[in-house]
């Protein structure tokens, strides 16, 4: 069973519950999928538990950057950086629609910043092997006026511009487990492991509950491994009594969406902060989103947490002072998220202080944790985990399968180039092939055969994401399809309530809904859309 159709659930569970299989990852983030993409790809047997639906933690709430983290240099974490900054590439040759190459702007103060700027660049581009036609740029006044005209004048004279990558992470995590499934595994959502399965002392599976009817599987395995991010310790909980202190330290990260006619900019921005913290600025699409915070958490691990008033003026203060727009207020913001970084707790250490290394530790009874890291190295994290499932089950692996092209990657070019080959576009709205091209890469040919109307008059989403999402993407609710599968509720916000209609009518009769359940699927979605806004009070 290796299709992600959500109609073929019953067939998922019976397959779980027969089966021995040689691993099971609990976590269906951007680590759970990159373990069980690289495992199945190397010949393992693998089933993936995800308690939710796919990337519905932190792997949907990132700045959503390829990159290597320019900033993490000063902390002299320069193996770390290179690491990143050389797997940029290899995403980009896996999927070019999910890690687009865009100039980041770093404008300066001062002559000295950009002489800070321009070494900590040229430091990066060696370190990353950046190749000769993707290298930085310097612009001057008139550059930067040209370029970027809305950025405040007075206050910057010049900037450093290098290539970052952007990715769409929710996206990211469906077809890395897509290539997963298409490899063989049995990849499942709403299945929380709430127990693990023993022999004598060794872990030999995970009990899990499914969230849909309830029943109980128990899915049998040689090795687990625990990816459950920010939960990872909830569930290494369920093998071993907790130790002495957290492992983890958690931090929140907020980001906030303004309609891109609001703050009209063309480039990736870095926008200083007092603090000396990194605030980002991303076109997208019709929107710009601003982010991110970077607060320490130790409220719990809710798996949406809150977006409050201060984290929302902390964000907008930036885009008053460094732009020459009306400064935005809080009624301007059009959409929000909120996540928890799951980073290696230090004494001692401020969240901004610590490192984006991840780490790897066994239970008492063999089963695997990792934990920290970032979405960009999600391939590193999965050789890393298969080397650890290695050593201590004793089996010998197939070497790493490499950036294999993840589907609807199979292109060259860029998402706009892809977007004008696709069939069938020219009744479209302005932007509806480019954003397609975006979300699927060439899979959005079959997106559009399987239905190119638009869902609600002149918008730009179409009916065949619907079906796709529900069967070929294990789409089991409305949220899944407005928040992560078509990304209507941060990228077409014009939409995302228009929208809730039809996609709930399709996917009743995809997913056989009673009325009830549809009104109440919608009764949720509006709730969640509704609670974005929560810091209004
Ligand atoms: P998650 O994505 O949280 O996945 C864990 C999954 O486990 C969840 O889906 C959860 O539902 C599931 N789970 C939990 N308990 C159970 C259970 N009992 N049974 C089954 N499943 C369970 N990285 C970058 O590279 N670039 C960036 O630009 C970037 N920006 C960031 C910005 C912010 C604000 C934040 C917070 C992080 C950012 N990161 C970035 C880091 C990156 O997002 C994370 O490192 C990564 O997404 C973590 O993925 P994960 O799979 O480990 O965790």
């Amino acid at each position: 069973m290796s299709a992600l159709d959500a109609r073929q659930r019953p067939a998922l569970l019976r397959e779980l519950a027969r089966e021995r299989f040689d691993l099971v990852v609990v976590g269906g983030g951007i680590t759970g999928a990159g373990i069980a993409r690289d495992a199945a790809l190397r010949g393992m047997s693998v089933a993936l538990l995800e308690a939710e639906d796919f990337a519905a933690g932190t792997s949907n709430r990132s700045t959503k950057l390829i990159h290597g983290g320019l900033r993490y240099l000063a902390m002299g974490d320069f193996a770390l950086v290179r690491e990143a900054a050389l797997e940029r590439k290899a995403v980009h040759a896996m999927a070019p629609h999910l890690a687009e190459p865009r100039w980041m702007v770093l404008p300066a103060r001062s002559r000295l910043e950009f002489l800070k700027y321009s070494i900590g660049v040229s430091l990066y581009e060696t370190l990353g092997a950046v190749g000769r036609e993707d290298r930085r740029a310097s612009w001057d006044a008139a550059m930067l006026a040209e370029s970027e005209p809305l950025l405040d004048r007075t206050r910057f004279r010049r900037a450093c511009v290098y290539r970052e990558y952007l990715t769409d992470d929710a996206r990211l995590v469906i077809a890395t487990l897509r290539a997963a499934a298409g490899a063989g595994a049995c990849v499942a959502s709403r299945l929380r492991v709430d127990g693990m399965l023993r022999e004598r002392d060794r872990v030999i599976g995970a009990r899990a509950r499914c969230g849909l009817t309830g029943e109980v599987v128990e899915v049998r395995a040689r090795s687990v491994v625990n990816a459950a991010g920010p939960w990872a310790e909830r569930v290494a909980a369920l093998e071993d009594e907790p130790g002495d202190g957290p492992r983890l330290h958690l931090s929140k990260g907020v980001h906030i969406v303004l309609p891109r006619a609001r703050l009209p900019i063309e480039n990736l921005l870095y926008l200083p902060m007092p603090d000396g913290r990194a605030v980002f600025a991303i076109p997208r699409g019709s929107t710009v989103y601003v982010g991110t915070t970077d607060t320490s958490w130790d409220g719990d691990r809710r798996l949406w947490p809150e977006v409050e008033a201060a984290d929302v003026d902390y964000l907008l203060e930036p885009v008053a002072r460094c732009f020459d727009v009306p400064a935005p207020g809080r009624d301007d913001v059009i959409a929000t998220w909120a996540g928890l970084r799951p980073l290696i707790a230090r004494p001692g250490k401020a969240a901004r202080e610590l490192s984006r290394r991840d780490e790897i530790w066994t239970g008492s009874g063999g089963m695997l944790t990792i934990a920290g890291g970032k979405l960009t190295g999600f391939r590193h994290m999965a050789e890393d985990v298969l080397a650890a499932v290695e050593r201590s089950s004793g089996v010998t692996l197939p070497p790493p399968p490499g950036p294999t092209t993840l589907p609807g990657g199979d292109f060259e070019g860029s998402p706009e180039t892809l977007a004008r080959s696709l069939p069938g576009t020219d009744n479209l709205a302005p932007g509806c092939a480019e954003r397609l091209a975006r979300l699927y890469g060439t899979e959005a040919r079959a997106v559009l055969e399987s239905g190119a109307e638009p869902l609600v008059p002149g918008g730009e989403l179409v009916r065949g994401e619907i079906d796709w999402a529900v069967t070929r993407e294990a789409a089991h609710d409305l949220e899944d399809v407005i928040y992560r599968r078509t990304r209507a509720a941060w990228y077409s916000p014009a939409e995302r309530e228009a929208v809730l209609l039809p996609v709930a009518a399709r996917m009743a009769t995809l997913l056989g809904w009673t009325d009830l359940e549809r009104s109440s699927q919608i009764e949720a979605t509006r709730a969640r859309l509704a609670d974005e806004f929560a810091f209004r009070g």
